[in-house]
């Protein structure tokens, strides 16, 4: 019987099986922010303790990033007080660190990639849930706390509880205008966002294998809203040749025999599952969600459930949701009217999803009363994007075009919800209170429905304004 590449990895990274029953393992890369650092390297200098491997340590700045003005000191002291705070520790523990206006700046999840630092086969950790993005290189990315961040950087191991293996084949083929973060919305909304718990995703199929790097990123960046510790994609030659040329990346022969240990990570053709679910892609239309988690949502056509349509474990929390969105049960969710439009984060702040929604903003103008930001993922991204003149039609749509940073995906900078704003937001969580406002209200959907609900002010299908356009 063959392995999956859970096991190969995990097995490969093993120092020791603890009396716990939890797996010592090694971790190969640890990526690390402003937030979720400062009291584990305080514990360290308590200790008087080193970074176990400072190079396979690297820091950058995203949840704090102010995306307009980065002036320092930042306006917000907590802020300031974060990043200086960063910046002694990256200094102090010998670790680089990329700061605001460095041109490798960005959002921890979409910098690892595009540096070429995730590879496929690793381990990697970072002090933020959406670590499982790094699982679209065939690598196992686990997001964790700040005592556990303590317990990489002093030891560049974590101890952790086995997980079993999910694979999830996506069949098909996607329709025009429906995107992986429909992908990963439906496959949430289908197992639930606790259906994941103790086990790793693996996303397959034929919809996954013809994905771009980007796209994978997007479904296995949302692996942990599912309630999946990790999620991946077993590499192939689209991994390889994404990497191909990054400056973390091998270079030269050491890049063709890397790539032929890649390959040999992923999951053999007989590998067991624990568990198996198929979804038709085919089938599939944009996703919108309506409540409080990723996994209250709708297809575009459909309408929002009523408490008794659901199943009875979940009546009392769409009740709840309901009530906190001021949504009435049965109403359509296309027309939702939305008060901001925010294009970023790690889910879909990436080069492609930029692209998507210049597509469908080209020539309009946002509605009047819609306010619409876009924040590149990273600074790589905002430059390639300016190189193709994107930043002009979104500014030319009436969008504010911002600086590499989290952004509005969390209100821990100043770019946040007021009120009860309603928000069409291609992020990743619609929790209360995720987007900067206590009371404020957060749709997820991708970000060429974000686009297109910015033009119309209101949820719309994005199929057919990608029809109207092609026909215009
Ligand atoms: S973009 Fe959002 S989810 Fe991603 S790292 Fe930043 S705050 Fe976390």
């Amino acid at each position: 019987m063959g392995c999956t590449l859970l096991r190969k990895v995990w097995d490969r990274h093993t120092v020791r099986r603890l009396p716990t029953g939890q797996t010592q393992l090694f971790i190969g890369l640890h990526l690390v922010h402003e937030v979720t650092s400062p009291q584990a390297f305080d514990a360290l200098r308590a200790r008087g303790w080193p970074v176990r491997f400072p190079h396979r340590t690297f820091a950058t700045v995203d949840h704090i990033a102010p995306t307009r003005d980065i002036t320092r000191p930042f306006a917000d002291l907590l802020a300031e007080e974060m990043m200086a705070a960063l910046e002694r520790n990256c200094r102090d523990f010998g670790i680089p660190l990329w700061p605001l206006g460095d041109a490798r700046q960005g959002i921890v999840h979409v910098i690892g990639p595009e540096l070429g630092l995730t590879q496929p086969g690793m381990t990697n950790a970072c002090g933020d849930s959406h670590t499982s993005t790094h699982g679209a290189f065939g690598a196992v990315g686990f997001g964790i706390g700040t005592s556990q961040v303590r317990d990489v950087l002093a030891s560049q191991c974590l101890a952790l509880d086995p997980l079993v293996v999910r694979r999830i084949r996506v069949t098909g083929t996607l329709a025009p205008g429906v995107y992986a973060k429909d992908v990963i919305l439906a496959i949430i909304g289908r197992l639930g966002v606790k259906g994941g718990v103790g086990y790793a995703y693996e996303y397959a199929g034929p919809v996954v294998e013809r994905m771009t790097m980007e796209e994978r990123l997007t479904i296995c960046n949302m692996s942990i809203e599912g309630g999946a510790r990790v999620g991946y994609v077993n590499p192939d030659e689209t991994t390889f040749a994404y990497l191909r040329g990054r400056p973390f990346a091998p270079a030269g022969d050491a890049f063709d025999r890397a790539a032929a240990w890649w390959r040999e990570q992923a999951s053999d053709p007989d590998a067991a599952y624990d568990d198996e679910v198929e979804l038709d892609g085919s089938a599939l239309e944009p996703v919108v969600t309506w409540g409080v988690h990723p996994g209250q949502s709708v297809g575009v056509g459909g309408r929002i459930p009523a408490p008794g349509e659901v199943p009875d474990a979940e009546r009392d929390a769409t009740r709840e949701a309901l009530e906190f969105m001021g949504f009435e049960a049965g109403a359509p969710i296309r027309g939702t009217r939305i008060d901001v439009a925010f294009i970023g984060s790690c889910t879909n702040g990436r080069l492609s999803d930029l692209r998507e929604a210049a597509r469908v903003v080209a020539g309009q103008r946002l509605a009047t009363h819609v306010r619409g930001l876009v924040v590149p993922g990273s600074q790589a991204v905002r430059e390639a994007a300016e190189r193709e003149g994107l930043h002009d039609t979104f500014l030319a749509a009436g969008f504010e075009w911002r600086g590499a940073g989290c952004s509005m995906c969390l209100g821990m900078n100043p770019d946040k919800l007021q009120g009860r704003e309603v928000s069409a937001s291609s992020s990743n969580r619609n929790f209360r209170g995720r987007q900067g406002s206590p009371t404020g209200r957060t749709l997820l959907m991708s970000p060429a429905m974000v686009a297109a609900a910015a033009v119309a002010g209101e949820v719309v299908d994005v199929r057919q304004v990608l029809a109207g356009a092609s026909a215009r």
